[in-house]
């Protein structure tokens, strides 16, 4: 998702640096205790506009969300999104997926979601896709022991593509839904993008999986 270049947008994050954190990074190890309570910390990758985790964070106020999102540009939407649910429980970080495991200890996340991730169909493109195996160790490396990631998407060609991308890497899949959206789950957060493809009628993917270790 690109959206055209927000000027202010710097800012505006500048100005709101108790929701989009600073330096993440010297936080690696002390979540926590920056959120000064020892709630579980479940992260969103690729975050976007934020609808989703600002309405995991009204819903599970024992729970510390942190949404990471690559653009600025997005990421200024989100930022609204937290001060107009007034939800203490969120912040964003505004980095790429890539540097998660500087910004992370071993083990200091309970659960990661990925949601609409870009699908990236070209096969010589697969290694930027969010459930490629090398995304999948670093995500491995911060989640709790038998840590899960929770996958949504509209895109039948990346869901199973990381389907198999899960179970080749020993991952457990404990929950697949081939349309969630005519399944008895409970509890569903629509994301801006599932909202957008459930509208046209397309469905809706959805997995857990959890590493093994
Ligand atoms: N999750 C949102 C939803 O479902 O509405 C947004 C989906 S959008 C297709 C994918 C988002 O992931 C974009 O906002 C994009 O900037 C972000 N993204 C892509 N690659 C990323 C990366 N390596 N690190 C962090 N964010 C990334």
């Amino acid at each position: 998702m690109r959206v055209r270049n927000k000027p202010w947008a710097s800012e505006f994050l500048a100005e709101n640096r108790h929701i989009a954190i600073a330096q993440p990074s010297e936080l690696k190890g002390k979540w926590q205790e920056f959120f000064g309570n020892s709630n579980p910390i479940h992260i969103e990758v690729g975050t976007g506009k934020g609808q989703f985790l600002t309405g995991m964070a009204k819903a599970n106020p024992d729970i510390n969300y942190l949404g990471i999102e690559l653009f600025q540009s997005v990421m200024v939407i989100a930022v609204q999104k937290v001060i107009d649910a007034e939800v203490d429980n969120l912040k964003l970080l505004n980095v790429d997926a890539a540097v998660l495991t500087d910004i992370f200890e071993d083990g200091e996340v309970d659960r990661l979601y990925l949601n609409f991730s870009d699908p990236w169909p070209k096969k010589r493109h697969e290694k930027r896709r969010l459930t490629y195996k090398t995304f999948l160790s670093l995500y491995e490396r911060l989640l709790v022991k038998g840590g899960e990631i929770h996958f949504k998407t509209d895109n039948q060609g990346l869901f199973e593509f990381s389907l198999r991308s899960f179970s080749e890497y020993g991952m457990l899949l404990t929950f697949v839904s081939l349309d969630l959206h005519q399944s008895d789950f409970e509890g569903n957060i629509m994301t801006e993008y599932e909202e957008k493809f459930s509208n046209k009628g397309q469905r809706i993917y959805r997995s857990e999986a959890k590493f093994q270790n």
